[in-house]
C-alpha cells in the first residue's frame, strides 16, 4: 500500500527542475547551465565578442550601462529555458525607460523585460510580450525588486535542404509560472534591435543593454534535440 502510494506521488509529481515558473528551479539533468551565481564565462559581448563585463553582485549578474548585449559563446537550436530577473524600481523612468531589459532567442527574438508593475506602456512593449508583434495573454509581473522568472520553449525555424524557410520559429512563455504565449509563430526576424543576417537555424542566448541595472540567475537551457 504504502509502496503504491509512493509510486502514485512519484507520477503525479513533477521532477525536480521541471516546473515551469517554480521561483528557484534547479537545472535538471542534460541542462547547459549558462550563469550559477559566479561563473560568467558561457557569454560574451555582441559585436565585441569580449568577455562579460557585467558584474556579479550577490550571485546575480547585473546589466552594466554602456556595455553592449551579452550573448552566449554557445548556439543552440531547440531548447527549454530557464532565467530569473530582478528589475530596479526606477519612479523618476516611465514607459520604455523603466527597467528595460530582455532575453533574445537565437539573438533574434525579444520577450521583453520591463518594470510593467504600475508603469503603461506602448502595445507589443511590456513585459512579458513578444516585442513588436503580440502581449502577454496577461500581465503576471511582480513588484520591482522581486524575483521573476521566465520559461521558454523555442523552436527554431526549420529550412529545407536549399536553406528555404519551411515553418517560422515557435515560441511558448511562461511568466511566473503563468502561461503568457502558447506556441506563438514569431513572424519578424530579428525583433527591434536583434542579430541581423540570414535566418539561422542555430543561434545565442542574448541579454539585453539597455541602461537599467537588470540582474539576472540561475540560467540554465535544455536543448531538445530533433
Ligand atoms: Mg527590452
Amino acid at each position: 500500500m504504502i509502496s503504491l502510494l509512493a509510486l502514485v506521488l512519484a507520477t503525479a509529481l513533477p521532477a525536480q527542475g521541471q516546473t515551469p515558473g517554480d521561483d528557484r528551479a534547479k537545472p535538471p539533468p542534460g541542462a547547459v547551465v549558462l550563469f550559477d551565481g559566479k561563473d560568467t564565462s558561457a557569454w560574451v559581448h555582441r559585436v565585441t565578442g569580449e568577455p562579460c563585463a557585467w558584474e556579479v553582485v550577490d550571485g546575480a549578474l547585473v546589466v552594466k550601462a554602456g556595455t553592449p548585449d551579452l550573448m552566449t559563446n554557445q548556439l543552440f537550436g531547440d531548447y527549454r529555458l530557464h532565467i530569473e530577473f530582478w528589475l530596479p524600481l526606477m519612479p523618476g523612468r516611465s514607459g520604455q525607460g523603466r527597467a528595460n531589459s530582455g532575453v533574445y532567442n537565437h539573438g533574434r527574438y525579444e520577450i521583453q523585460m520591463l518594470d510593467s508593475w504600475e508603469n503603461t506602456t506602448y502595445q507589443f512593449g511590456g513585459c512579458g510580450a513578444i516585442y513588436g508583434q503580440k502581449d502577454p495573454d496577461q500581465n503576471t509581473i511582480k513588484p520591482p525588486e522581486t524575483w521573476n522568472s521566465y520559461d521558454i520553449l523555442f523552436y527554431a525555424p526549420r529550412f529545407d535542404d536549399a536553406g528555404n524557410l519551411l515553418a517560422k520559429p515557435r515560441i511558448s512563455v511562461w511568466h511566473n509560472g503563468i502561461r503568457i504565449h502558447r506556441d506563438i509563430e514569431i513572424e519578424k526576424s530579428p525583433t527591434t534591435a536583434g542579430l541581423e543576417g540570414p535566418q539561422p537555424s542555430k543561434g545565442p542566448v542574448m541579454l539585453q543593454s539597455h541602461g537599467a541595472p537588470v540582474r539576472f540567475r540561475n540560467i540554465w537551457l535544455v536543448p531538445i534535440d530533433d
